[in-house]
Order: structure tokens, then C-alpha cells, then sequence
């Protein structure tokens, strides 16, 4: 994470951990153009927040990434991690801990994020 979040990040991580939630992954640093406007062979052209540090995913692979999801329902097509079980230990949803507590320090979460995408896994100072 970068300098700024690192801290506070790792210490409501470690709150939530003392307190009995289910934190199996975390993915922050990573590179990857996964915003922004298509190329021509279908790449997406900028950088996202986790380029910058400034992004976590917290258990993956029951919190999955959704397109095609302005509301969460049957029609949305996941596209990455597992799918989201939210009532699963480590699933992640408004009313957990885990949200509420990210949420307290500053980050928005993915899964509720206004547009096509549900991110389930993700938390960023704009939740995108
Ligand atoms: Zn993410």
C-alpha cells in the first residue's frame, strides 16, 4: 500500500482479525491497466488504483468481480475471483465488519459502486 494508507490499513485489518473475522487474502500492489477506454484489440488503456497503492481485495475468491451488474441479480457476469457469497465467513457485504470498518478509515467499497461493475473484493478511497 502506499505510505499514507499502509498504516491505517494494517491496523483496522488487524482490529477486524482480532475480532474474529475471516480475512484469508489481501491483494493491494499490483500493476495493471484495467480502466478507462478500450484500445483496439480490447485492452483497457489506464492504470487502476491498485497501480498506485491506494487499493486492497480482501478474500477473492468469495467476493468476486461483476460485470454487467448495475444491480446485483442473475444477469451479472462474473469476470474475476469466485463468486460472491456474502454470507460466508470472509464474504463480504454492507453490514460486515470488515466493509464497516474499511469504510470508517476512509476507503468506498466496490460492491457499492454506482456503474456496470460490482467489485466485491475491492476497496479504494473512491470504491473504483
Ligand atoms: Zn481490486
Amino acid at each position: 500500500m502506499c505510505a499514507v494508507l499502509a498504516e491505517p490499513t494494517r491496523k483496522a485489518l488487524n482490529s477486524l482479525l482480532a475480532r474474529g473475522e475471516t480475512i484469508n487474502s489481501v491483494t493491494g500492489y499490483r500493476v495493471g491497466l484495467t480502466r478507462g477506454t478500450l484500445d483496439d484489440q480490447g485492452n483497457r488503456t489506464e492504470y487502476s488504483n491498485h497501480s498506485f497503492g491506494i487499493a486492497l481485495d480482501i478474500n477473492a475468491d468469495i467476493n468476486g468481480l461483476y460485470g454487467n451488474c448495475i444491480q446485483f441479480n442473475a444477469g451479472c457476469r462474473l469476470r474475476k475471483g469466485g463468486h460472491w457469497q456474502p454470507n460466508k465467513p470472509g464474504g463480504l457485504h454492507k453490514n460486515k465488519p470488515t466493509v464497516r470498518t474499511l469504510k470508517n478509515i476512509g476507503y468506498k467499497w466496490g460492491g457499492e459502486i454506482k456503474g456496470r461493475q460490482k467489485d466485491f473484493m475491492h476497496f479504494s478511497p473512491s470504491g473504483y
